[in-house]
C-alpha cells in the first residue's frame, strides 16, 4: 500500500494509460479522481475500481479549456477537501501530419489538448499543493518530444513542451515541497498509435527490448514517481520505451554487415 490515504487526480483516466494508472494507484490505497472528456469512459473506469474495493470518482471535463479544468478542481475539492497529493497529467491526443500540410486548426487543436491542458491542470494542482504542504506531479510526455521524426510537428512540439515545463516547474516549485517529473513513453499498445502491420514491424526492429510497451509499464513508473521511494527525484524526464530513444535509428546486424562489406568491396558486381 504505497499510496495509503493519498489523493490523486489522473487526467485522461477513462482509458489506456490513464485508466491503468488509476487502477494501480487505487490498488495501492489512493482515492483517485478519473477525469476524462468522455464521461461514460470515466464512469466505467471508476466503477471497475470500486467493484474491486478501491476508491475512485469519475469526472467529465474537457481539460483543454479553463472552464473544464475549473470543473475538475471543483469535483476534486468535493472529494478531497483542500488536499491534493498527486496529479498525473496524462490526457492527450495523437496526431500525425506532414509539416508542409499541417493546418492552423490541427496545430491549435493538438496544442490545446496536449500542452495547454497539461499547463492548466499542473498550475491548478500546484496551487492546491503549495497551499497544503506540497505534492507530486507526473506529466506524461513522449519519446516524440525527445527526438525528431516524421509527421510529429504538432504532437512532438507539445511533448517537448511538456518535458521543458516539467523542468521549469521542478525549479520553481521545489522550494514549496512539490516534486515534478515526466514520463516519456515509447510506443505503448493502447490503440492511440493505431499502426499497420508494416509500421509495427519497423518499430519493433528499432526497440531493443523487442516489444511494444504496455500501459502497466507506464503505471509502474508513475507509481514509483508518486511514492516515497522517489522523494529526492524532481525535474527528470524518464524514458519508458524499451530502449527506443537510446537506440536511435539503429541498423540490424545483417544491415551492418551489408554496409561493412559494401565498404570493403566497392567493386562487387551484385
Ligand atoms: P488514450 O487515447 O487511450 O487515452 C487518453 C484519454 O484522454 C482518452 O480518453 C481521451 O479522450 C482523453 N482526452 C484527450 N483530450 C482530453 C481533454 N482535452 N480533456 C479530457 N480528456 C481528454 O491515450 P493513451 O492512453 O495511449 O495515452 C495517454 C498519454 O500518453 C497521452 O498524453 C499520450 O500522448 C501519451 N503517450 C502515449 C503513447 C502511446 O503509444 N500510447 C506514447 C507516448 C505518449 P478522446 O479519446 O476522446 O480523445
Amino acid at each position: 500500500m504505497r499510496l495509503e490515504s493519498k489523493t490523486a487526480i489522473v487526467t485522461g483516466g477513462g482509458r489506456g494509460i490513464g485508466r491503468e494508472i488509476g487502477r494501480r494507484f487505487a490498488a495501492e490505497g489512493a482515492h483517485v479522481l478519473l477525469a476524462d472528456i468522455d464521461g461514460a469512459r470515466a464512469e466505467a473506469a471508476a466503477e471497475e475500481i470500486s467493484a474491486g474495493g478501491g476508491r475512485a470518482t469519475p469526472c467529465t471535463a474537457d481539460l483543454g479549456l479553463p472552464e473544464g479544468v475549473g470543473q475538475m478542481f471543483e469535483t476534486a475539492r468535493d472529494c478531497f477537501g483542500d488536499r491534493l497529493d498527486i496529479l498525473i497529467n496524462n490526457a492527450g491526443i495523437a496526431h500525425h501530419g506532414a509539416f508542409l500540410e499541417l493546418s492552423f486548426e490541427d496545430w491549435e487543436r493538438v496544442l490545446r489538448n496536449n500542452l495547454t491542458s497539461a499547463f492548466l491542470c499542473a498550475q491548478g494542482a500546484a496551487r492546491v499543493m503549495a497551499a497544503h504542504g506540497g505534492g507530486r506531479i507526473v506529466n506524461i510526455g513522449s519519446i516524440s518530444g525527445q527526438r525528431g521524426s516524421y509527421g510529429r510537428t504538432a504532437y512532438g512540439v507539445t511533448k517537448a513542451g511538456i518535458h521543458q515545463m516539467t523542468r521549469i516547474m521542478a525549479v520553481e516549485l521545489g522550494p514549496r515541497g512539490i516534486a515534478v517529473n515526466a514520463i516519456a513513453p515509447g510506443p505503448i499498445d493502447t490503440g492511440i498509435t493505431s499502426m499497420g502491420p508494416d509500421q509495427e514491424r519497423r518499430y519493433l526492429e528499432r526497440i531493443p527490448l523487442e516489444r511494444f510497451g504496455h500501459a502497466r509499464d507506464i503505471a509502474g513508473t508513475a507509481l514509483f514517481l508518486a511514492s516515497d521511494e522517489a522523494a529526492y527525484l524532481t525535474g527528470s524526464v524518464v524514458n519508458v520505451d524499451g530502449g527506443f530513444d537510446a537506440a536511435g535509428l539503429i541498423f540490424s546486424y545483417t544491415e551492418l554487415t551489408t554496409v561493412k562489406s559494401d565498404v570493403r568491396d566497392p567493386t562487387r558486381s551484385d
